[in-house]
């Protein structure tokens, strides 16, 4: 039922309503909780992890791992609301949940998965 006008909505993917065309949710943002921060990814967007500041614009929360390369990863949130992460060639790896994943393969991400940069930076994915 739509939380605008209570019109009956017989489609469960819908996200707008088909009469009065308002959203029937919010769209989904993708959140990575690192221990120096926490770092928010829109619908639609793509985000650089790393210690520089010219690649990654989230570098302050990764500056104090040395291990962390300077372009380390980028996390997106594709329309579909699909959280992924690739490893950009990182020289001490990205992990998800323990296993290390391939360089320049997008790995699709859970609600609840721990998403670690090299050995010391770990940062648990939230959908919402
Ligand atoms: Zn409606």
């Amino acid at each position: 039922m739509c939380p605008h006008c209570e019109a009956v909505i017989t489609d469960p993917h819908a996200t707008v309503c088909v009469q009065c065309l308002r959203p029937l949710r919010p769209p989904p943002v993708l959140r990575l909780a690192f221990p120096a921060g926490e770092v928010k990814i829109p619908v639609g967007q793509r985000l650089v992890l790393g210690r520089d500041a010219g690649q990654s614009p989230v570098a302050a929360t990764f500056t104090q791992y040395d291990n962390v390369s300077r372009r380390h990863a980028t996390v997106s949130l594709d329309a579909a609301g699909q959280p992924r992460v690739r490893d950009e060639n990182s020289t001490n790896g990205t992990y998800v949940n323990g296993e290390r994943i391939p360089p320049g393969v997008d790995v699709p991400l859970r609600e609840g998965d721990l998403l670690r940069l090299a050995a010391d930076v770990t940062g648990t994915v939230y959908l919402s």
